[in-house]
């Protein structure tokens, strides 16, 4: 079994295989004598080769959905940024506990970003108008 676990590159899946095998070890010696001779200490070694390269595989897999998650938080905390910049708001829309605005940064406290204002909020405007436009028509 060592030296399986031994052939394993990836630190972490390594670790893992170690952290298993320790763990199966003590639970078989914590077991009464009587119970130990009818298990076997481990599994074939064939069915243990499969197990660690399908832990390869799902710590690969995780690795790859983490990355992903990361540039969308990334994505997301910018957008959110520049939504808060186009509304005069912090970042982190008045909340008390925050450090930069103490939960002064509510909407309309902060200076307003033009160039995002004009993407975000000034469409709304334009549409808001039109329709006020429209009412006082009729
Ligand atoms: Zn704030």
């Amino acid at each position: 079994m060592d030296q399986i676990i031994e052939q394993i590159k990836d630190p972490q899946t390594k670790m893992m295989a170690q952290l298993m095998a320790k763990q199966q070890k003590e639970r078989t010696e914590s077991q009464p004598p009587e119970t130990k001779k009818l298990n076997a200490p481990y599994p074939p070694a064939e069915k243990m080769r499969a197990d660690i390269q399908e832990l390869i595989r799902m710590n690969k897999a995780l690795i790859q959905e983490f990355k992903v998650f990361k540039e969308q938080h990334e994505q997301l905390k910018k957008l959110n940024a520049t939504v808060a910049s186009a509304l005069g708001a912090c970042e982190c829309w008045g909340n008390p506990l925050c450090p930069i605005c103490h939960g002064e940064g509510k909407p309309g406290n902060l200076e307003v970003h033009p160039v995002a204002f004009n993407r975000f909020a000034e469409p709304l405007f334009q549409k808001l108008i039109q329709q006020t436009a429209l009412v006082e028509e009729k």
